[in-house]
């Protein structure tokens, strides 16, 4: 039994060794994509309630790995979170996503605004500003036309030292959306303290209405309270007619989800955008 036991542990140890070690590679292969054509980055529209106009579109990363293929950023975010590289990342990812809108404002009559999810490191680093400035520069996209994507954890755990950036960045024209809306704790009086715009419905909530008696009252609480602050409430992760007509029941602003659109190239995007200024 002793026997047995130990190597119960050298397995134990082999495969946090070998987790470790896969983690350790991964962050390599995204310290060499960096700044490659392995990393790009997809848009997805967000519409308006009826699901017929495009009203804007959220930059999502793309890592193809050359022997792992798609990698899900679901997986290399925490990753370059925590090791630092999330801050070169996230700087390119904001260009190239201000360069596409711009391509695909130019010959498109209503202005069609772009949403880049920023990382709790990235809403922490004091050259945020700088990155943000540089992006708009770089591109030429009007700052009303770029809006910010952060989480509410980031927010409550250091709301002191956000708050002041936030600020800032509304102050040049940028719009600030709250992400995963609903999955944090003490939202609804942190909310009313920041400076924001919109707040994105969490997929999960979505998933199981019209159906689920709890998440029916949940998203019937936050629309209401988000419109008693005057913000907009986009719904995330939108996959059936039912639950759009449900959200739209609700008074639900804004929509995003496979019923609608996914992902796609900057190209795409600018299909969609041209499509609506001929009608
Ligand atoms: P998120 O910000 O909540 O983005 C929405 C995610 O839901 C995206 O997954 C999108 O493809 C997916 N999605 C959209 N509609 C539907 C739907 O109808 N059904 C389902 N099942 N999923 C839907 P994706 O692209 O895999 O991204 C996952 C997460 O990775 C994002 O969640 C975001 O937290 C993070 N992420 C992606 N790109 C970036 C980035 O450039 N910077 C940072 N910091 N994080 C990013
Ligand atoms: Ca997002
Ligand atoms: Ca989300
Ligand atoms: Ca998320």
């Amino acid at each position: 039994a002793k026997r047995h036991g130990r190597n119960a542990i050298q397995y134990f140890d082999d495969g946090i060794n070998r987790e470790a070690q896969q983690r350790l590679q991964l962050n390599e292969g995204l310290r060499r994509a960096l700044g490659s054509d392995e990393l790009f980055v997809e848009y997805q529209p967000r519409y308006d309630i009826s699901g017929l106009k495009v009203l804007g579109a959220e930059a999502l990363v793309r890592w193809r790995h050359p022997e792992q293929g798609l990698v899900s950023p679901m997986t290399f975010i925490p990753l370059a979170e925590e090791s630092g590289l999330i801050l070169e990342l996230g700087g390119q990812v904001l260009r190239q996503a201000c360069v596409a809108a711009q391509q695909w404002n130019r010959d498109s009559l209503t202005p069609v605004p772009v949403s880049v999810n920023l990382s709790p490191r990235q809403l922490r680093d004091p050259d945020l500003i700088g990155a943000v400035c540089d992006a708009l520069q770089h591109s030429g996209l009007p700052p009303e036309l770029l809006e910010l994507e952060i989480t509410e954890t980031v927010v409550i755990e250091d709301i002191n030292r956000v708050l002041g950036t936030l600020h800032e960045l509304r102050d040049m024209g940028i719009s600030i959306s709250v992400d995963d809306f609903g999955t944090g704790y003490s939202s609804l009086i942190y909310l009313k303290k920041l400076p924001v715009d919109t707040v994105k419905i969490d997929r999960s909530f979505v998933n199981d209405v019209p159906g689920s008696t709890d998440d029916e009252y949940l998203i019937e609480a936050i629309i209401s309270m988000a419109h008693s602050l005057r913000l907009r409430v986009v719904a995330e992760g939108v996959e059936t007619e039912e639950q759009r007509a449900f959200l739209q029941r609700l008074g639900c602003d804004e929509l995003q989800g496979y019923l609608l659109g996914r992902p796609g190239s900057a190209e795409t995007m600018i299909g969609l955008t041209r499509d609506r200024s001929r009608d």
